[in-house]
């Protein structure tokens, strides 16, 4: 069956990545069936509509290549359906008008202490169609001062199915009669989203675990309206990276990771830290998935396939920024080297100035392998461009100040050699065994003159690409430093 999956935020923020996890998840059981992926705006609460959190909803998607079929489609645009069906479920009794005021409800709560529920039990003491003249009722409902509340049945057993945990069954005692209407004539989200789905002939539901408290209303309002429900699938949580409760935007401050695909205000996202969308679908893909395959890397196509419901986990996944670094890693070390240069940003004019494209391209190859983020492309590539800006002085300490001038002085005075890597490597190897000085440390000194640091790519291909007179003049300045 080609399914119809929708990802249905509120854009009463960003999106962090709960929220895109979500949305991977709608899109790769759409996209596994050969189905839609539609984008639907949940906007029917202006009150907590917040500026620019649609647009970073859409961006999000757009740069991680989630892309959308159907949508966006704004809820605040259809308030007519909404009316419509909450009108049929009036006729019906499934629904009824309530009148009270603020101060009724506060005071109905007070009365009835923490667990006061708005429901069949408490209904007839409070203010709505149930209690008021048929007059009241009219004249209230003529001029627009009302809400209208779902009729939950009392002792009802509902059974609900969730693909994730199965057969489960909820207690109608336990539930609210919710408001379903609002005075300002907008639904609220159980009516809007169940009318939607249906609307938009959505078979398959995916959304966060938060949600699952919803389902058993939500399987009423089917019920009631005679429609038969989508397949649900409740994600589990994502927990901080200690394990010890839902992952928030503070946690992720405190850990220094991101928490939104894209930038929102001074918050940059993953794209800012550096990962590739590659990278991030991947790991938000492993999130409470427990694949069998033996695999870690996985394309967007990959992932289509490959994907299983069967195999989502019911417990929380706990996030793991090590591991999301690990994953990005895996995808840009295989990334084509035009797109990694691409992404270089400033480095790519001064490489492409100063080498020829192949060269370029042959260069990004012998960095590849250290990449874990697109802002290490700059500095992994900038040895091959300029001399390292600073040297990372305790190495000099952990080589030993003797050793390195003796290395460096046979370079500089053997100049002859540093044209040709490979007689340099020989030369060296000689210059070691005469003077007892290890190969190792030779090699650690001469990165340290030319990149810096004792990390780096090949040494001899450095060599080979920044050429003897560069070489040199590294060699000279470390020489100058000790
Ligand atoms: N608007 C809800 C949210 O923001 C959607 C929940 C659902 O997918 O049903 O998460």
């Amino acid at each position: 069956m080609r399914e119809r999956a929708r990802f249905a935020p509120s854009p009463t923020g960003p999106l962090h990545i709960g929220g895109v996890r979500t949305a991977l998840f709608n899109y790769l059981i759409a996209k596994k069936s050969g189905g839609k992926f539609i984008l639907r705006i949940e906007d029917t609460d202006s009150k907590r509509t917040v500026d620019g959190a649609e647009k970073h909803i859409i961006d999000s998607l757009e740069w991680l290549g989630l892309q959308v079929d159907e949508g966006p489609i704004r809820q605040s645009k259809r308030s007519k359906l909404y009316k419509k069906q909450v009108d049929k479920l009036l006729k019906q009794g499934n629904a009824y008008y309530a009148f009270d005021s603020q101060e009724d409800l506060d005071s109905a709560r007070e009365a009835g202490g923490i667990d006061f529920k708005y429901n069949v039990k408490t209904r007839m003491r409070l203010n709505n169609s149930f209690t008021v003249s048929e007059e009241e009722r009219k004249k209230r409902v003529e001029e627009g001062r009302y809400v209208v509340r779902l009729a939950i049945p009392e002792n009802k057993k509902i059974s609900a199915f969730d693909e994730i945990r199965g057969e489960l069954t909820f207690d109608s005692n336990e539930l609210e009669d919710k408001v379903i209407l609002k005075s300002d004539g907008m639904p609220t989200y159980h009516l809007a989203n169940v009318v939607d789905d249906n609307d938009m002939k959505i078979t398959s539901v995916v959304r966060g675990e938060e949600w699952l408290s919803s389902l058993p209303v939500h399987y009423l309002l089917y019920e009631f309206f005679g429609w038969k429900p989508p397949k649900f699938y409740h994600l589990p949580l994502i927990l901080k990276t200690s394990g010890a409760g839902k992952l928030s935007k503070r946690d992720a401050d405190e850990q220094g990771h991101p928490i939104f695909a894209v930038k929102w205000e001074d918050s940059n996202g993953f794209k800012e830290h550096g990962f590739i969308p590659e990278g991030l679908n991947n790991y938000l893909a492993l999130l409470g998935w427990s694949n069998k395959e033996e695999k870690e890397r996985y394309t967007m196509e990959e992932l289509v396939e490959s994907f299983s419901y069967e195999e989502i986990n019911k417990s929380g996944a706990r996030f793991d920024f090590k591991k999301a670094l690990w994953i990005n890693h895996l995808h840009l070390k295989d990334l084509e080297s035009k797109r990694i240069l691409d992404l270089s940003g400033q480095t790519k004019k001064l490489l492409v100035e100063k080498y020829s494209e192949t060269e370029a391209i042959e260069i990004i190859e012998l960095v590849k392998e250290r990449l874990n983020t697109t802002k290490d492309i700059d500095k992994e590539l900038s040895v091959f461009i300029k001399q390292p800006k600073e040297i990372d002085v305790s190495a000099i300490e952990k080589i030993n100040r003797e050793v390195i001038f003796s290395v460096l002085n046979f370079c500089k005075f053997n100049s002859e050699f540093v044209g040709s890597p490979f007689e340099l490597k020989n030369e060296l190897m000689k210059f070691g065994a005469e003077n007892n000085i290890s190969f190792g440390n030779i090699m650690k000194t001469l990165r340290l003159s030319l990149v810096g640091s004792l990390s780096g790519p090949d040494l001899f291909k450095i060599i080979d690409f920044i050429g003897p007179e560069e070489t040199l003049q590294r060699i000279e300045n470390l020489i100058n430093k000790i």
